[in-house]
């Protein structure tokens, strides 16, 4: 079993919809081994998406990553990086298969409720970022 970096994005926390998430999640089996809502500042939000740095979104992608609070969470599961991904559905809405996270409670390709790590790799590093080992109750 492995894990992955989630995170309920502004628009979802706004919208209180953090419990149906979290069902979500929790009725596919995948399990939340540590969970915290912060806010973030916009340094955060600008080396967390440092990929995206380039693109012509990154500047609105940041202001709205620190619009409000947000949920960050560690998954832990079978396959957990692939299964989340394809629980949360594409990065627009209007894509995402249906019974998805986004396809359910996506506003837009930018607010799309949900983060999820992209690799094994990226899961590591973006865990780190937010939790210390002490926060993670996995067994
Ligand atoms: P994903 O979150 O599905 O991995 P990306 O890593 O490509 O998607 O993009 C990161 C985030 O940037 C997306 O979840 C979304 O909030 C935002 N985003 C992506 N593409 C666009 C776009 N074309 N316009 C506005 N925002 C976007
Ligand atoms: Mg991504």
């Amino acid at each position: 079993m492995n894990t992955t970096l989630s995170i309920i994005k502004p628009d979802a926390v706004k919208r209180n919809l953090i419990g149906e998430i979290n069902t979500m999640i929790e009725k596919n089996k995948m399990k939340i081994v540590a969970q915290k809502m912060i806010l973030l500042s916009i340094n955060d939000a600008q080396r967390f998406y440092d990929v995206h740095k380039d693109r012509a979104f990154f500047d609105d992608l940041c202001k709205y990553m620190i619009s409000g609070p947000i949920v960050v969470q560690v998954l832990k599961g079978k396959d957990i990086v692939s299964n989340y991904r394809k629980l949360m559905g594409a990065t627009n809405p209007s894509n995402a298969d249906e019974n998805t996270i986004r396809s359910k409670y996506g506003l837009s390709v930018e607010e799309n409720s949900v983060h999820g790590s992209d690799s094994k790799e990226n899961a590591k590093i973006e865990i780190q970022f937010f939790f210390s080992s002490k926060e993670i109750f996995g067994d």
